[in-house]
């Protein structure tokens, strides 16, 4: 588990669809700890949005 991207990235009690779903995306690039939840992955299927290529890991 990336700690400290955790720190860094807290994502909100009320966070928008939106910013939960990018959360998730970059979480998945910089920590990865806990899947995607299917309620966000659906979203991201109808928002047509694409993970990004993880390619500069940050440790
Ligand atoms: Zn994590």
């Amino acid at each position: 588990m990336n700690k400290n991207w955790h720190n860094k990235n807290i994502l909100g009690q009320n966070a928008s669809l939106r910013k939960r779903i990018a959360w998730h995306i970059t979480h998945q690039e910089n920590c990865g700890c806990r899947s995607i939840p299917e309620t966000v992955q659906r979203e991201i299927r109808k928002s047509k949005l694409t993970t990004p290529k993880t390619k500069s890991k940050k440790l």
